[in-house]
């Protein structure tokens, strides 16, 4: 048995033990947020902000989906920017109020019936105590599943056009999906692809309105609707086009394309909490009251409980709220 734990278990104390002094060892902490997006560093501010120590897991490459955004617009108060330099400033934010930032992923969570309630391993092998936990792991991008995708994934398929642009230059590209997502990635991608056409599944864009304006003026952007993609075809030099189902002639066709940038939604990142806290029939967790999940002492909070907003203000709201209830948890006052 690993020694703190021996040494914490033998002290017989109640099951939140967390000490300042354990928490020098780094090893044991009264909150451990997991996620190193917008919500999970946000948690990370109030927990640190509480005088509680805390921990914000945030995996090897922290930033979530703004990791991967373009210009973020619309976050109330704060100037466009890119993603990724928000998620720079919220980690200097918590920091700054005494979060600690490890940079490893949580891959297991078990729950002891004495000493600190919660044990968390990491993908580094290394074990940490917490006496309450923020689960903030939020989603990854939905893939299509069809034959071609995983052969052709980094020779043409790409779910990051922020990542992938310059190797769509001056080629033939497609976007699945007609969400807003769809639309960013389209204006990501614009002043490099020769041609942009959107695929559609249904009759529909479900993008705003004023997102879809957006991408009016460009005369090599343009749309298909109802069409499923079937396979994605290539060879050794890479993408070189799609099979679709066109469903209102019911006709297969081949469209050239060199890229394919999927936009087609999110999955939450919940698969190694799934045995251990309520999920619904997506693996999104469960919320019972405020941001509480099924298991005491395990908060929740961002797009790995939200299928709705998926908003970088929505997830910082989740985290603060999550942490706040976390705290008063761990002070019994809840
Ligand atoms: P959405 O869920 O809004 O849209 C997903 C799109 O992918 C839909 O067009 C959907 O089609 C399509 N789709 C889903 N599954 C498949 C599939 N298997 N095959 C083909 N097409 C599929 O996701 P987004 O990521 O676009 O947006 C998520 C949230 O983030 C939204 O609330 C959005 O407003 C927000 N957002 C805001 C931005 C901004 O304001 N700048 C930028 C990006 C996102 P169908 O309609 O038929 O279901």
């Amino acid at each position: 048995m690993n020694f703190f734990k021996t040494l914490l278990i033998m002290g017989g104390m109640p099951a939140l033990l967390c000490s300042a002094d354990n928490f020098k060892q780094a090893i044991c902490t009264r909150l451990a947020v997991i996620g190193g997006g917008v919500a999970g560093y946000s948690a990370g501010i109030y927990g640190g902000n509480s005088g509680e120590s805390t921990l914000v897991f945030v995996g090897p490459r922290p930033g979530g989906q703004l990791a991967i955004a373009g210009t973020v617009e619309n976050m109330p108060g704060v100037v466009p920017q890119y993603g990724m330099s928000i998620i720079d400033r919220l980690e200097q934010q918590a920091e700054s109020f005494g979060a600690k930032i490890v940079y490893e992923a949580v891959v297991s969570i078990s729950i002891a019936d004495e000493g600190p309630r919660f044990t968390l391993i990491t993908s580094e092998g290394i074990t940490y105590y917490a006496d309450a936990i923020v689960i903030a792991t939020g989603s990854r991008p939905r893939t299509l599943g069809i034959p071609g995708e995983s052969e052709f994934w980094g020779k043409g398929v790409s779910t990051c056009a922020v990542c992938d642009c310059t190797l769509a230059q001056g080629k033939d590209v497609v976007i699945v999906g007609g969400g807003d997502s769809a639309i960013e990635e389209a204006l990501q991608l614009a002043s490099y692809a020769k041609s942009i056409t959107l695929l559609l599944r249904s009759a529909e864009f479900r993008a705003s309105p004023r997102m879809q304006e957006k991408i009016r003026n460009y005369n090599h952007i343009s749309y298909r609707n109802d069409v499923e993609v079937e396979e994605i075809l290539g060879d050794d030099t890479g993408m070189t086009g799609i099979k679709i189902f066109n469903k209102s002639t019911l006709a297969h066709e081949i469209i050239h394309a060199e890229g394919l940038f999927l936009a087609i939604g999110q999955i939450p990142e919940t698969d190694f909490i799934k045995n251990l806290l309520a999920c619904d029939k997506y693996g999104y967790i469960t919320l019972l009251e405020r941001q509480k999940t099924s298991v005491e002492g395990i908060f929740a909070a961002g797009d790995a409980t939200d299928d709705r907003y998926r908003q970088a203000v929505v997830a910082s709201g989740d985290g603060a709220k999550a942490a706040l209830d976390a705290v008063a948890y761990l002070r019994g006052i809840d």
